[in-house]
């Protein structure tokens, strides 16, 4: 029965000994003398039990009076890495590094990207001129690295050096010569061919620019007076000796005379009577210049002339004689008129005097 009693108490210590514990760990209201109130922890500051690295968390812990402890993280602390070094230079063309270092012994590498090439400005190694092509050059200013170019040709600067105009029937040719270089260069420049201008009464076909002529002249239209074509008035030509000449004589008694003549003029008329023609009238003076006998002299002179045609056939011949004139003596006139039937228009006649023997 005692023994019973034994129990009964030390189940009932050990039941309040729990409530007790549970109590507390519920954390009840401040302790109070008495004892019922539940304990509430109160820490100490935080201990650091591991100091956390770059990578890996570190650890810490506290503690309450009361025994308890907890314990906590600490974060780590991440790389602090120094500034960016670079350990290879980058060229114009390659990418160099660069590299940083945490206390950690961590290391980053980066790469420092190529820096292109910087190029000067275009120098000319050779000058084009007008035959060849020149070059020119551009050079980086950090490596070996060059660029080149042509350069163009110059257009040849041209001058005219010969210049032979093409005539009518012939090619000319027109030479250009290169003030730069010499270069040479011939055109041929066609033949301009004639420029024709038609045969009229008295030309025929006849280019303007080189004055050839083809053909005939066609001739006036009308025989006598004007020509119905180019209403110009038809009459022969006659050329008349150079003046003033002088002619001589001897009479029939070897008298010597001789005179000058002066002037010779003429005048055409048309007729149409046995056929076209003209009538041709003309007049000689002159005076007595010598006679053998003296300025008193009473013999005469006779001149002779002739009319040729222009193929030299005499159309008409007479005489001329002047009785009774004294050396200076002038004649002219009625007494010296001669008349010429039948000339041809547009044909040409030539007076001739002669000495008369
Ligand atoms: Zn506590
Ligand atoms: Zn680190
Ligand atoms: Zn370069
Ligand atoms: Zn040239
Ligand atoms: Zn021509
Ligand atoms: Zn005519």
């Amino acid at each position: 029965m005692k023994r019973n009693l034994y129990w009964k108490g030390f189940a009932f210590a050990a039941i309040l000994a729990c409530a007790l514990l549970l109590a507390a760990c519920f954390e009840q209201p401040p302790v109070v003398p008495d004892g019922n109130e539940a304990h509430i922890h109160s820490f100490d500051t935080w201990e650091v039990t591991k100091n956390p690295t770059c990578t890996q968390q570190g650890e810490k812990v506290r503690y309450c009076a009361c025994g308890e402890m907890q314990s906590g993280v600490i974060a780590e602390t991440g790389h602090s890495f120094g500034e960016w070094v670079v350990t290879k230079q980058p060229s114009c063309t390659e990418q160099g590094e660069s590299t940083r270092y945490c206390a950690c012994g961590e290391v980053q590498n980066n790469v420092v990207a190529e820096t292109g090439h910087t190029f000067g400005d275009w120098e000319t190694i050779t000058e084009a001129s007008c035959r060849e092509k020149g070059e020119r050059v551009r050079r980086c200013q950090s490596c070996e690295y060059y660029l080149t170019e042509e350069i163009e040709l110059l257009a040849h600067q041209y001058e005219v050096t010969a210049d032979n105009r093409p005539t009518c029937e012939q090619d000319g040719s027109l030479t250009q010569t290169c003030t730069l270089c010499g270069d040479v260069k011939s055109e041929r420049v066609a033949a301009s061919g004639h420029t024709w201008t038609g045969a009229t009464c008295t030309t025929p076909k006849t280019c303007t620019t080189c004055g050839v002529t083809e053909g005939e002249a066609l001739g006036h239209s009308s025989a006598v007076g004007k020509c119905a074509r180019c209403g110009q008035t038809v009459a022969p030509t006659v050329h008349l000796p150079s003046l003033p000449t002088e002619c001589a004589m001897i009479s029939f008694d070897e008298v010597l005379s001789k005179v000058r003549v002066t002037s010779i003029e003429y005048t055409f008329e048309a007729r149409e009577l046995t056929g076209p023609g003209f009538e041709l009238e003309f007049t000689i003076a002159g005076e007595k210049t010598y006679d053998r006998k003296g300025v008193d002299g009473n013999t005469y002179v006779s001149l002779a002339w002739k009319l040729l045609d222009d193929e030299g056939y005499v159309v008409r011949s007479g005489q001329l004689h002047v009785f009774n004139l004294a050396v200076g003596d002038k004649f002219k006139g009625e007494t010296f008129r001669y008349t010429v039937y039948d000339l041809e228009p547009s044909s040409s006649y030539t007076l001739v005097l002669e000495d008369y023997k």
